[in-house]
């Protein structure tokens, strides 16, 4: 009798594994143990195991769209303080975390100086979406311009940009820190054009609208660009002071434990929390 139960439960080891059902396999004796002495019939206990892979598998799943969005660091919406950041709107960010704007195909853009947490708040609701089982990409600026002129150089534009094209989201962080090439510009322009109602953009930028031909260099691109990331989409500015330069004042103001003794780094150049490649 043990031995066929062995027998049996090798075969069903086997089997799971062949259907591709690891979850079910490695939980279907333990499970059974507690469904025997908790008195659970025969599809209660099928519905148990299956739950538990479908969790599994979801969990895995969104691990994976986290990994593909190459986030330079993960931020959540739980450590943005948002009593820091009055202009932020925390009902409106909170409400974009549901990630219906997706769905509309909706843009955001977040503008404000540097430090203000536009790059925080971008992450977190693009990070929210990745949850949601949405696919995401971040990308700064001038890392995607460069890639974007090389693949293009390497006569693999098309295919680079139907990898975009399958993105329901496409995050620019940076906009405005470097002029892009004239090359550099209509290649961005054509990934904004391209995404324009088929998927949606965040865009972080330290640049007031007026200012944008600065970087695209001709009016008419830049036209056409805010043209496109603007129709539709939700502008969120991050006013104020930098969030660093706050923090860095605070340690220096806060008098130390060993003895009110001023300490902590210049108020100028401030220690950079995570060290997320900033400017
Ligand atoms: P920006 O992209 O506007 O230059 P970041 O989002 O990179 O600014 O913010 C700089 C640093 O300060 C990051 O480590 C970020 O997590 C932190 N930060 C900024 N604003 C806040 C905030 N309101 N609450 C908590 N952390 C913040
Ligand atoms: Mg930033």
């Amino acid at each position: 009798m043990k031995q066929i139960e062995t027998k049996s439960m090798v075969l069903l080891h086997h089997h799971l594994k062949a259907l591709r059902l690891p979850t079910m396999g490695s939980q279907c004796e333990p499970v059974a143990a507690r469904a025997a002495a908790d008195n659970v019939d025969h599809l209660a206990y099928l519905l148990q195991l299956s739950e538990l892979e479908l969790l599994e598998r979801e969990r895995k799943a969104a691990e994976r769209r986290l990994k593909a969005a190459k986030f330079p660091v993960l931020k959540t919406l739980d450590t943005f303080d948002f009593t820091a950041r009055p202009s932020v709107n925390k009902v409106l960010i909170s409400q974009l975390a549901r990630c219906e704007f997706i769905d509309r195909r909706e843009n955001i853009l977040f503008v404000g100086n540097p430090g203000t947490g536009k790059s925080h708040l971008a992450i977190a609701l693009a990070a929210a979406a990745c949850s949601k089982g949405y696919r995401v990409r971040f990308s700064r600026v001038t890392e995607l311009v460069t890639q974007l002129i090389e693949v293009r150089d390497e006569h693999a534009l098309l295919a680079f940009k139907a990898r975009l094209a399958k993105l329901d989201l496409l995050v620019l962080d940076e906009f405005g820190y470097v002029p892009a090439s004239k090359l550099g510009a209509e290649l961005l322009f054509d990934v904004i054009s391209t995404a324009y109602e088929r998927s949606s953009l965040m865009v972080t930028t330290n640049l007031p609208f007026d200012q944008w031909t600065e970087v695209l260099g001709s009016e008419r691109l830049t036209g056409a660009t805010l043209d496109r990331l603007t129709h539709r989409c939700q502008i969120i500015e991050t006013k104020g002071e930098s969030y660093r330069l706050r923090d860095a004042k605070a340690r220096i103001t806060k008098p130390s434990p060993s003895g009110g003794k001023k300490a902590g780094p210049d108020p100028v150049e401030p220690a950079l929390e995570g060290g997320a490649g900033k400017v």
